[in-house]
């Protein structure tokens, strides 16, 4: 696959809870595919939803990431010329980039609650990142919009998506093919409480900042139709994407914030060191052979895409322990 010509790669937690090691896996995988091409990073702040984002989870989650030894070229708290690079400050970008597509006619206004969707979609998750939406409010007249909105109702603004199959070349799983009623259907560009949708936020920064190289978890893989669907809409060259395996624990349940004794911090408070958290990452993503301590900058060279392991690989309790006896021991 041929690689662009400046790589320019991106980290983009999202402020709602402490990064563990599953972040630190997708970070670690995304920082190493951007610098052995020696690509720049950027950093930048999901935060988009304010119920769930909070101060003093960004600054601990930049703090935990330079600790595990990643860098970036761009972010908030080294500014850059893309900037801002937190998600809460670029509202403006959302509302330029909503207006052309409102412009294009092709955002309308739905009224469903969330009940409504579940009940009509039979869908357990019916949010943005989750089932198709059904279509229910795609062709209400304007008597009917103005009818529903006068009655208190708040809307979602959604994408109109024509039939239209989405292919692309991910540099983990190699040709993707989707079609976009499938992924999504005509998913929502802002929720009916004013918080931008992850989708249009995503796409449209990921355009702006110059990133040509989207590494993340292959639970995001089903977003990707829709960001690429948004970038052409809004004529913005798409990056590369790769949807890198996923982090398990021993159930086989991903890595998520409420697994809180993963957490970097608790780990870096019980002793471990960043380098052993990195080795043993390393191993788990076939980039080395053991678990030895290794720093992010050491494993620039060994990194390949045809070297990542393709498995989804389980964080075992020895291979805690083994964080921890080293703590002790050391
Ligand atoms: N902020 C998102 C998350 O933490 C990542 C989204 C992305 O990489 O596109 O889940």
């Amino acid at each position: 696959m041929p690689v662009p010509a400046a790589v320019c790669g991106r980290l983009a937690p999202s402020p709602t809870g402490y990064a563990h090691l599953g972040n630190a896996w997708a970070f670690l995988l995304a920082w190493l595919a951007a610098r052995s091409c020696s690509g720049r990073v950027i950093l930048r702040l999901e935060d988009i939803d304010p119920q769930r984002s909070r101060q003093e989870y960004a600054r601990a989650l930049l703090e935990d990431l330079l600790w595990l030894g990643l860098d970036w070229d761009e972010g908030p708290d080294v500014g850059g010329p893309a900037g801002p690079y937190t998600q809460s400050a670029r509202e403006h970008v959302y509302m330029q980039a909503l207006e052309r597509l409102e412009a294009a006619g092709r955002v309308y206004p739905c009224f469903c609650t969330r009940r409504e969707l579940r009940l009509l979609a039979g869908a357990p998750h019916p949010d943005d990142r989750g089932a198709p939406y059904p279509g229910t409010c795609r062709s209400l007249d304007t008597a009917r919009r103005t009818a529903l909105a006068a009655s208190g109702r708040k809307a979602t603004l959604r994408l109109l998506c024509p039939e239209q199959q989405l292919s692309f070349m991910d540099l983990a799983l190699g040709p993707q093919c989707f079609l976009l009623a499938e992924s999504g259907g005509d998913f929502a560009l802002r929720r009916s409480d004013g918080v931008w949708a992850y989708q249009l936020a995503v796409a449209v920064d990921d355009a702006l900042m110059g990133v040509t190289q989207v590494v993340r978890g292959r639970d995001i893989l089903s977003s990707t139709p829709r960001q690429l669907a948004l970038m052409q809409l809004l004529q913005h060259t798409a990056p590369q994407y790769g949807h890198v395996p996923l982090l398990l624990d021993e159930y086989g349940e991903r890595l998520a914030k409420r697994h809180q004794s993963l957490a970097l911090r608790a780990l870096r408070a019980q002793g471990v060191e960043a380098r052993r958290i990195t080795g043993l990452l390393a191993r788990l993503a076939g980039l080395a052979a053991d678990a030895r301590p290794v720093s992010p900058v050491e494993l620039i060279e060994r990194f390949s895409w045809e070297r990542l392991t393709r498995a989804d690989q389980i964080i075992y309790r020895e291979d805690l322990r083994s964080l921890f006896s080293q703590a002790m021991t050391s």
